[in-house]
């Protein structure tokens, strides 16, 4: 008599096919919809916001319908004096923001539109002693911001502006007992944190530190019966988890350790067939954020009706090849 396990229910009329221009046409019409609630209320994390929008048409080979001018002077306008940017205008420069803007303007081969030596200071001077980054200059500590800090440097070309060693010395650190990564050393394993730090480690050629069949078994006991993933043990599944779990287990080699067909079925079921877009879960309200990990998971799965995505940087393959970066996954 073991605890129930949560899951949920696809039922029979569910999408069973990607609907590709629905998501095209969801994506181009969120941009234009400046004046309404949903809008305004997201402004805390616009700049994250554009990077998923146009991420996702990007990889659906419609990057052309989106205002480049536009969003190159968005970006422009949310770096400050300091060399951060922030997720808006007159919003506070973060880490998390900082590498949204390095990645939109990498989708555009347009990195020279920002001071690009003033945010490579910035990103350095928030590494600690101890090899950690913080988020801010506030102080936050978090694998997160590690990966952030490397993945931004990567894409600029700029690695050498922090101490490597520490910065592995530290996600090591973060390493716990059944294979995965926390946020901070002794937190429990969390996915979303794994694929920071297996990230990290790719970025920086570390990946030999770590323990690829114990953490694949992990990441593949996230696999519901539904065929849906969840974050971690007795946690609901959700498509924004079949991109951390999926994108870990390619960097480590083990992607075929997956129900590719049952994850598939789920990921599918989470389209909106009236609106367009995915949501987390089928049934619930569709979203930019899970409509990009919903088309990178089908991409990562095999499906050849959109770009290949790269399983480190969440960008098409195609961007970071053109950025010069080689990663050796296991
Ligand atoms: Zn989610």
């Amino acid at each position: 008599m073991g605890t129930p396990i949560k899951d949920v229910v696809i039922s029979d009329n569910v999408p069973k096919t990607l609907l590709l221009q629905k998501h095209i046409e969801y994506i181009a019409a969120y941009g234009n919809k400046k004046d309404e609630y949903e809008y305004c209320m997201t402004e805390y994390l616009r700049m994250s916001g554009i990077y998923w929008g146009l991420t996702v048409m990007d990889l659906m080979n419609s990057l052309d319908k989106m205002d480049k001018d536009e969003v190159i002077e968005f970006v422009k306008s949310c770096q400050h004096d300091c060399g951060g940017i922030g997720a808006s205008i007159g919003h506070d420069p973060h880490l998390l923001y900082t590498l949204s803007a390095i990645q939109i303007l990498s989708l555009y081969d347009a990195l020279d539109s920002i001071n690009q030596d003033e945010v490579v200071k910035y990103i350095s001077g928030l590494q600690q002693e101890d090899g950690s980054f913080t988020g801010d200059k506030w102080g936050e500590v978090d694998t997160r911001f590690s990966f952030c800090a490397v993945a931004s440097l990567a894409l600029l070309g700029k690695l050498s502006a922090i101490n490597v060693d520490s910065t592995v010395d530290f996600i090591l650190s973060c390493m716990n007992f059944d294979g995965g990564f926390g946020c901070r050393p002794g937190s429990e394993s969390h996915s979303g944190q794994i694929y920071c730090c297996l990230g990290t480690l790719a970025i920086l050629d570390r990946l030999h530190h770590v323990k690829a069949d114990m953490l694949g078994w992990w990441l593949c006991e996230r696999q519901l019966p539904s065929g849906g993933l969840n974050g971690r043990p007795e946690k609901l599944p959700d498509v924004c988890y079949s991109w951390w779990v999926l994108a870990s287990l390619k960097i480590i080699g083990k992607i075929h350790w997956i129900d590719k067909t049952k994850l598939i079925r789920f990921i599918l079921a989470c389209q909106d067939d009236e609106t367009g877009g995915f949501a987390d879960r089928p049934g619930d309200m569709v979203d930019p954020f899970h409509t990009l990990f919903g088309i990178t998971g089908l991409s990562l799965l095999g499906n050849n009706e959109v770009k290949p995505v790269n399983c480190v940087f969440c960008m098409p393959e195609e961007v970071i090849r053109k950025r010069g970066i080689r990663l050796n996954l296991l």
